[in-house]
């Protein structure tokens, strides 16, 4: 073990959460900051060369690899866990920026009540409508409280969109940048959703729509609907990524280091105090000691930390959640829709069907979800093959026409649920699996409940309600929802396992991000999210994050 020479703070990880501290540290303190990233450094270039569908978005080039870390799964603890071996329901990022520089950039507010979502939900409907098993608590903090620091996120990033929809939260202030444009079927899909009386709106987002200087002087420019966005890095700089939006603040900054290839094995702590972390680089296994640990390594990785570093009241691992994905459809059209035009966040969005937005009274179920329609761009490998249901096989001469026609005259409606947590849903560290340094995996142990299953069903009967009204020939329902699987695709917005509240009595961080029982140790990240809200999480980490920064200078 080599020891190095001590520093203020270390942050582990380089995504949005740890290079947003490092920048806000690094901007109104002295403080000598390193970041420790495990993955490499990136450059735009990158970007430029590598515009490969299946390098980049099938064989996931930005992710973590599998063959060094992954997690072990199963859906209860009756169950065998066994590692995943190649991600699919979510996927990891690895690398400076971490997963914020393969992003969507879809960047809408939690709703309101979301913070508080016991209270609001006890007070409409009573206790009896909590869910069995159920673990929903509130958060500590209000969406009053966050609102200055979601202005301030939206600015930073030059948030493109459009102010005044009365499903979502107030705002203190305008969007920074317009809407981005929408698309021929984002078009469709708004007239026929607003003839139907629901309120759609183009999703606020991080891929701008015009150029934009944000306050700390950096500046973007323009989205060009390349379609190659989601999973890849923006050749232009027009998506709101770690390294375009924060990198080049904190390369002036001569108080922050960020060392690469640095991968955090341990927090060490003595007496209730962090003393700093060890970590493997190229081999060698090194500790920094640090004032201040701040953990910023994404949701799973946070509170796997946690767990490695015995660290911990009992509520670490507790309330993991993940978002409820599958209501949907897919539309065949009779005409081209030039669907290979896109950004992976110019979507038009339904928010009637969301968390509380209608009475629950006479259903059996509480929570709801968003309906949206993503233009993200067809690409040619994961998007071909689409046929309606009178094609019979999925080989062969019939569907090979049938997919080639309708390859531009295909598009789908998608969902996301509210997840909220349960006792049985949650994390710790696998009796049995490893990764490729000897420490134990992450176990999952997640399944849906019938809370799930029945906004899976409300959702897609609005959703086939939509669909009937759209100018279409036919089209086909996504199945129902049935157990949680690690494989097909949801969102990388898995959470939960090192929780905010306001008592640590049942949370691991209170409403700071700071660790209730190791005081100079912050978590950041949708690991300290509660329940699972709809809405996609980053906006609302970066905000925590913003305030965090301001508690701890
Ligand atoms: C395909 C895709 C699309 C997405 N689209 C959206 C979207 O539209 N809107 C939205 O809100 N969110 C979206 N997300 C999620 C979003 O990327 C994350 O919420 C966000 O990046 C989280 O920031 P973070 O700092 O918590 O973690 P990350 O960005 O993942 O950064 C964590 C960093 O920590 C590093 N790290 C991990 N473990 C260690 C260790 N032991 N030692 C050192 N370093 C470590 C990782 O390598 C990584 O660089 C998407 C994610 C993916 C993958
Ligand atoms: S769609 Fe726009 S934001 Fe996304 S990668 Fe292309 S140019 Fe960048």
């Amino acid at each position: 073990m080599i020891n190095l020479p001590s520093t203020d703070v270390v942050i582990i990880g380089g995504g949005w959460s740890g290079l947003l501290m490092a920048k806000e540290l690094g901007a109104k303190t002295s403080l000598k900051i390193t970041v420790l990233e495990r993955g490499k450094p990136r450059a735009k270039n990158e970007y430029i060369e590598g515009m490969d569908e299946l390098d980049y978005a099938l064989r996931y080039r930005m992710m973590q690899d599998v063959a060094k870390e992954t997690v072990t799964f199963r859906n209860t603890p009756k169950d065998k866990s066994l590692p995943v071996r190649q991600f699919g329901g979510f996927l990891p990022g690895d690398g400076v920026g971490g997963a914020g520089e393969h992003w969507n950039g879809m960047t809408p507010r939690f709703l309101p009540d979301t913070f508080e979502l016991h209270k609001a939900t006890v007070e409409r409907y009573g206790k009896s409508r909590l869910p069995e098993g159920s673990t929903i608590q509130d958060w500590g903090i209000t969406y009053n409280d966050i609102e200055p620091y979601y202005l301030k996120a939206e600015q930073l990033l030059g948030i493109s969109g459009l102010a005044g929809n009365p499903m979502t939260g107030h705002r203190s202030g305008p969007f920074p940048t317009p809407p981005i444009k929408q698309t021929y079927f984002g078009q469709i899909f708004t007239d026929v959703t607003r003839d139907m009386g629901y309120n759609p709106y183009p999703v606020p987002c991080g891929n701008l729509s015009q150029t934009y200087r944000n306050p700390d002087g950096v500046i973007r420019p323009a989205c060009q609907y390349c379609g190659y966005c989601e999973r890849f890095g923006c050749m232009v700089g027009a998506k709101a990524q770690p390294t375009n939006t924060l990198l080049p603040v904190i390369l002036k900054q001569k108080n922050v280091t960020i060392k690469t290839s640095a991968q955090v094995r341990r927090i060490l702590t003595k007496d209730n105090r962090a003393t700093g972390v060890t970590y493997v680089s190229n081999g060698k296994e090194y500790f920094q000691p640090a004032g201040k640990v701040i953990l910023a390594s994404w949701s799973l990785n946070n509170t796997r930390l946690l767990l490695l570093s015995k660290i911990g009241n009992g509520n670490t691992g507790r309330n993991l959640t993940h978002q409820v994905m599958g209501a949907g459809v897919t539309f065949f059209f009779d005409k081209p829709l030039n669907r290979f035009m896109g950004s992976g966040a110019s979507n038009v969005t339904v928010s009637d069907f969301d968390g509380d937005n209608f009475d629950h009274s006479n259903l059996d179920f509480i929570r709801g979800a968003y309906i949206s329609s993503p233009a993200y761009g067809s690409r040619p490998i994961a998007n071909f093959g689409a046929v309606p249901s009178n094609i019979k096989s999925n080989w062969g001469g019939e569907w090979k026409k049938a997919a080639v026609e309708l390859f531009d005259r295909t598009a789908k409606l998608g969902s996301s649920g509210e997840h909220i947590a349960y006792k049985t849903n949650f994390m710790d560290l696998d009796p049995t699996y490893t990764d490729n340094l000897g420490d134990p995996l992450l176990r999952l142990t997640i399944d849906w409940n019938d809370n799930e299953r029945k906004i899976h069903n409300f959702i897609s009967s609005k959703i086939e309600g939509i669909a009937k009204r759209m100018p279409i020939k036919s089209y086909i329902m996504n199945p129902p929802l049935r157990r949680y699987d690690a494989t097909s695709y949801k969102s990388t917005h898995i959470q939960g396992g090192t929780i905010m509240g306001a008592s640590p009595e049942n949370s691991v961080v209170n409403t700071n991000n700071q660790h209730w029982q190791i005081p100079n140790l912050y978590v950041l990240g949708a690991s300290t999210f509660p329940q699972n809200p709809s809405g996609n999480p980053t906006l609302t980490v970066l905000a925590q994050t913003l305030r965090a920064a301001k508690a701890l200078i």
